[in-house]
């Protein structure tokens, strides 16, 4: 692509929860200036995370393409793999081919399952990261009628992935390993609303336990004892790729890109960055992923650098958290109700509310940004934090 005299170029890498959020924002805040929007991503369709444990057990999900989206909203789409960023030259590399540049990036490109944790992941284990890895993992559950599936990591996604494995699967055992309770952030209610659906569902669960290895047939406990399994689901915590740190971007233990408060890289200000590859700090210590604040924070972007191309300053962002939904199989669901620093309310929701509840969550995403597309001031309202996140300025 080459830069047209005068035109800004924003280049946006990853169509996910975060990059599309800010893709139609940003589209739609400038679609009479001479600004170009290009959004870069893996795969044409839309990767609904939040249900690829769903994708996991064979249920098909909605084909929700980002093309057709974008079309109209003066946002172009590029298909490819993102394979370097240069910061310097200000150019993205993509497909190892073709050469994009920019003006201003948003570097959106998530987080992946950390495979690399402990020995045998690689090799072993299935992870929830994508379409791919999800579809793999349900052929193999669907031949596999009986046997023992281990999932590791009793945070969030391990619970919601072996509450629907169980369901899905009901001649199969279902264990979920790992070192806190299931729902360990939830209060006590929901915590044992939780643990009792699991009960229910016939997940076995063993907790306060750290896994060392994944075997071909079963995983390693610290302590050298082994359980054995058919398949092993690892969702032991995430890392992102360290594509921003090769750029020379400051970035964090995680390779999470370090921003200031308006959400442009510390290091580089050219370059903002949201969602997951973020290491976004708020009063009450950096953003953990989730899409509750990963769509704020693109949103957030688009208006700041919307406001920088008319010469004034990006504000700082804030953002409080309000809520846990986590599904247990297709009928149930507990939700937490969370202060903004997610510590959990007093409030929390279950059964039959609670399903329609993460339901509407869950498939909010993609209407959001078609809405937003036609009406950007929709998508500006989310939780501030209150007094847990006031700030004095933009550093
Ligand atoms: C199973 C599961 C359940 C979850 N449930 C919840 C939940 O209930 N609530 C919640 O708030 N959060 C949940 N999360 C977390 C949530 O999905 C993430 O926080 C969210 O997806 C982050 O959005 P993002 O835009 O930063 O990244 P992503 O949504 O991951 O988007 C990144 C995009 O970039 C693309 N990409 C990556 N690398 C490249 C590259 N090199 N080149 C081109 N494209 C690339 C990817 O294909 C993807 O389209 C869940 C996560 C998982 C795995």
């Amino acid at each position: 692509m080459s830069a047209s005299q005068g035109t800004h170029r924003v280049l946006i890498l990853g169509a996910g929860y975060a990059g599309m959020a800010a893709a139609t924002q940003l589209a739609a805040r400038t679609r009479r200036d001479d600004v170009q929007v290009t959004v870069v991503n893996a795969q044409e369709r839309f990767t609904e995370r939040l249900r690829l444990h769903m994708t996991a057990t064979g249920q098909r999900l909605a084909e929700l393409n980002i093309p057709h989206l974008l079309a109209g909203t003066g946002a172009q789409f590029v298909r490819g793999w993102v394979t370097a960023v240069d910061a310097h030259a200000k150019t993205v590399r993509v497909d190892d081919s073709r050469v994009l540049g920019y003006d201003t990036l948003v570097y959106a490109l998530g987080s992946v399952t950390d495979t690399a944790a402990v020995p045998g992941v690689e090799e072993h284990a299935y992870a929830l990261d994508g379409p791919n890895g999800a579809t793999t993992l349900a052929d193999r559950l669907a031949r596999l009628g009986t046997g023992a599936v281990v999932v590791v990591g009793s945070g969030l996604t391990g619970v919601e992935a072996a509450a629907e494995i169980a369901e899905r699967h009901p001649g199969v055992g279902v264990t979920l390993v790992g070192q806190q309770e299931p729902g360990a952030s939830m209060n006590t209610r929901a915590q044992a609303y939780l643990r009792a659906a699991l009960t229910r569902l016939g997940v076995q669960v063993i907790t306060g336990t750290v896994v060392t290895r994944v075997l071909p047939d079963g995983v390693e406990l610290a302590g050298a004892e082994t359980l054995a399994a058919d398949v092993v689901l690892w969702t032991g915590g995430t890392r992102v790729a360290p594509l921003a740190a090769a750029a020379g971007l400051t970035v964090d233990d995680r390779c999470r890109v370090v921003t200031d408060l308006a959400l442009r890289s510390v290091s580089h200000p050219d370059v903002y960055a949201i969602g997951d590859a973020a290491a976004i700090r708020q009063g009450y210590g950096v953003l953990h992923g989730t899409c509750q604040s990963g769509m704020p924070t693109g949103v957030h972007a688009a208006v700041s650098i919307a406001r920088t191309l008319r010469g004034r300053q990006p504000g700082p962002f804030r953002f409080g958290y309000y809520h846990t939904p986590v599904s247990l199989g297709r009928n149930d669901a507990v939700v937490q109700f969370t202060r903004p620093d997610d510590s959990p309310r007093r409030w929390c929701l279950t059964g039959r509310m609670a399903v329609w509840y993460k339901e509407t969550v869950s498939a909010s995403p993609w209407p959001t940004y078609r809405r937003m597309s036609r009406l950007p001031s929709s998508g500006a309202f989310w939780p501030r934090g209150g007094r847990f996140t006031r700030v004095r300025e933009v550093r």
